[in-house]
């Protein structure tokens, strides 16, 4: 098969390295993809917001099936118009990617598939907004609509806080995307993420991680687009993950088809988790980043028949090999990240890591220039590595994470701290 992944971080690393273990594959390209996933896989400059654009390249290309990494494209459509072309597809259509784009229609979903979630009501204009927080005080959730990048949900723990970002919001910090909030009640518990890839039709779990969103160590600091994170979850127990996909998944995917706009992809569930009952915080339509990378270390070849199955809507055959294993990724990051870093310094000690099926390094933010690698996002790197326990997985990580020649760079020496019990 010749196979077409859209993105370019450590999450399209991460699926690139997994499908091309797996011998249907022929030909593999990443548009745009980065430096690491160059010395794996073509890459090819592409506007993969351009439907019309990426339809072209795959019929010019003779592509048998892409995948779409990141959520921009599948709330632009991407999903719908490859499908439109014949072309298979492992995503959801833009009506399904709603669950992500947009908070209110997640949570209407969820009200009307019985789902358990935070208490919430939606705004459009500041002023009710604000006599809404004052009645229900702190703390308490305000979030914006539609996509902001992971930017657009302010945790307030006092009122103040809440009507400032009411005021922000409206004041068009977010774009279009808080030209409506949604207020919710604030769940306090422990966060997991549930991954599960749907046909439609049916459910299949491959797997649960925990993230660090913070960028210090202990989880403080501001939030990121996440610092590290590991496979299994511990909390996500069998009998929390039960109640999470009889009371939550199953019921949503369920009001999916039933409004004729049925669910196929990966769905990532984020969960509150308290006294044994997971609520939803959050759908995404995509795999977490940096959890795809810890999630495709413990899948690996197997992913790709597993992304096939649910396009062609032949989950219920499937199931997913799972070895007792543990994995972890630890991201490293520009010096200043999540505020202003600089681009453009050189990484070395790369040319020496070990790669195999227990480790690897996937590059995020990397390009090569002159035959260096340089870094050019925030997150740069991601350390990934599988083990026989959780701590096996977290020595080879971190070993990979030292052995990084990049003094412009950081990362968090604690990532696996909850499950491991040592922060
Ligand atoms: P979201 O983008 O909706 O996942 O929100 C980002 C983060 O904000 C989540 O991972 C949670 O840590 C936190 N969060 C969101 N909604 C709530 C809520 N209702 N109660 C407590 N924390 C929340």
């Amino acid at each position: 098969m010749n196979i077409l992944v859209l993105g370019g971080g450590g999450r399209e690393h991460a699926l690139a390295w997994a499908i091309l273990q797996n011998p249907k594959c022929d030909r593999l390209i990443l548009a745009p993809g980065n430096a690491g996933i160059a010395q794996i896989a073509e890459c090819a400059s592409l506007d993969i917001l351009d439907g019309t654009a990426v339809v072209e390249f795959a019929e010019a290309e003779a592509i048998d099936f892409v995948v779409v990494g990141p959520e921009a494209p599948l709330a632009a459509g991407i999903a719908d118009r490859l499908a439109e072309a014949g072309i298979p597809v492992f995503g959801p259509s833009a009506e399904a990617a709603r669950l992500e784009a947009s908070k209110r229609f997640t949570k209407e979903i969820c009200d009307a598939a019985g789902a358990p979630t935070a208490a919430w009501e939606r705004f459009d204009a500041p002023d009710t907004a604000k006599a809404y927080i004052r009645q229900q005080g702190a703390p308490i959730v305000v979030k914006a609509d539609g996509l902001a990048a992971g930017k657009g949900v302010i945790v307030a723990m006092t009122e103040d806080e809440a009507l400032a970002a009411i005021d922000e919001m409206f004041s068009g910090a977010f774009g279009a995307a808080g030209a409506e909030v949604v207020i919710e009640e604030f769940m306090e518990g422990e966060e997991a993420s549930f991954f599960v890839l749907c046909d439609g039709e049916t459910v299949l779990p491959v797997g649960t991680a925990q993230d660090h969103k913070r960028v210090g160590e202990g989880d403080t600091g501001p939030n990121t687009g996440g610092m590290g994170a590991y496979s299994p979850a511990p909390v996500m127990t069998p009998e929390v993950t039960e109640a999470a996909l009889e009371q939550i998944i199953k019921p949503t995917m369920a009001e999916m088809a039933r409004r004729g706009s049925p669910y196929k992809g990966v769905l990532y569930a984020g969960f509150m988790i308290k006294d044994g009952q997971p609520r939803l915080v959050e759908y995404n339509v995509r795999f977490g980043d940096p959890e795809c990378q810890a999630l495709m270390m413990r899948l690996g070849a197997q992913a790709l028949d597993l992304m096939l199955a649910s396009a062609e809507g032949r989950l219920a055959e499937r199931k997913v090999n799972w070895a007792e294993d543990f994995a972890m990724t630890v991201v490293l990051a520009a010096d200043g990240y999540p505020g202003t870093y600089e681009k453009g310094s050189v990484i070395g000690g790369l040319d020496n890591l070990p790669e195999t099926s227990w480790e690897m390094m996937f590059h995020a933010g990397t390009t090569e220039v002159d035959g260096q690698i340089t870094a050019s996002g925030g997150r740069v790197l991601n350390a990934t590595a599988r083990g026989h326990s959780l701590q096996e997985a977290r020595d080879r990580a971190y070993a990979m994470a030292e052995a990084v020649d990049w003094p412009q760079g950081f990362f968090r020496r604690d990532i696996g701290w909850r499950a491991l019990g040592d922060g």
